[in-house]
């Protein structure tokens, strides 16, 4: 008898015990099943991001090629159309129409130079630059527009001495874009604020957003609208966004869009910060 008093708790034991390993082998099968389905998503988005750039690198090279063919003859009509203009000056009806002449041939070049800048061709000239210069030099240009459709902009302070470590000019194009686009969606007396987002800030990363009052983006249209070309207004190019999404990559951040809880837009644009040690990573580090 003594031996099966000895033999039952080990038994016991035994069988707790392949319990607790077939429970722990379970987990574990769970969770390698989870992970393997998280990595599967994570290869197709991979993908389908290689293949997007791959079709986007394509595609910028022919434009690219097409907009520098366009360009040198262009200069050229700009300068008949200039000498013309300055020999009418007493013949008002003739003027009037060089003028409309030459006000296409300025829409033209800038949509020869959107192209140019969506494909990238201009070289990095990575520095040290605040955001208050940036916000100064972008505030330039959209201020005006803002002016005429008594639109406020208004700027979170907290941003204007955070140091970057960017393409400066690239960054201010880039905010431009951002700022024009949200003009044009405020109808009324709306309002577009420009602030810090706090999230992510381990990563090296400012996430400057640009919010607006407007009547946000359609859900099914998030996926589309960095797409090169893709554009729903009667006289857009659809190139704003592609040039903010190129040079989000390019300086090391990215772009993301979204809508805010009450309405509106809200694009968030990451770009690196200066000391985090990514002086040399940066600098001739892209393109
Ligand atoms: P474009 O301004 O020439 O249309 P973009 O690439 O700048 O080209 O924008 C693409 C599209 O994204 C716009 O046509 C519009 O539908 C949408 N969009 C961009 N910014 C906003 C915004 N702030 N609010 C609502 N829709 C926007």
């Amino acid at each position: 008898m003594p031996s099966t008093v000895g033999t039952e708790p080990d038994l016991a034991t035994i069988i707790q015990a392949y319990n607790d390993v077939t429970e722990r082998l379970k987990h574990s099968h769970e969770a390698l099943a989870r992970e393997v389905c998280r990595l599967r998503e994570e290869l197709q988005w991979k993908n389908k991001e290689l293949q997007r750039r791959e079709r986007l690198a394509s595609l910028g090279e022919m434009a690219a090629g097409v907009a520098h063919e366009i360009r040198n003859p262009l200069g050229g009509i700009g300068l008949y159309a200039s000498l013309l203009e300055r020999d009418l000056t007493d013949r008002p009806k003739q003027l009037e129409l060089v003028r409309k002449m030459s006000a296409g041939i300025s829409n033209l070049e800038s949509t020869v130079g959107d192209i140019l800048a969506f494909a990238g061709d201009a070289e990095l000239d990575v520095q040290r630059v605040v955001v208050g210069k940036i916000l100064q030099d972008a505030l330039a240009q959209t201020m005006p527009k803002a002016e005429t459709s008594d639109i406020a902009i208004e700027i979170d302070p907290m941003l204007l001495s955070v140091e970057l470590l960017c393409d400066a000019g690239q960054i201010t194009r880039a905010m431009i874009n951002l700022i024009l686009n949200a003009l044009e969606a405020v109808e009324g007396n709306g309002s577009v604020w420009i602030r810090r987002d706090d999230r992510d800030v381990g990563k090296g990363l400012l996430r400057v957003v640009v919010e607006d009052t407007g009547r946000g983006i359609p859900p099914e249209l998030l996926n589309r609208i960095f797409d090169p070309f893709f554009t729903t207004k009667d006289t857009g190019t659809g190139l704003g966004l592609a040039i903010v999404h190129r040079i989000a990559e390019a300086n090391g951040g990215s772009v993301s869009a979204g809508n805010r809880a009450d309405g509106g837009a809200a694009f968030v644009l990451s770009v690196p910060l200066a000391g985090y040690g990514n002086e040399t990573d940066v600098v001739g580090g892209h393109e």
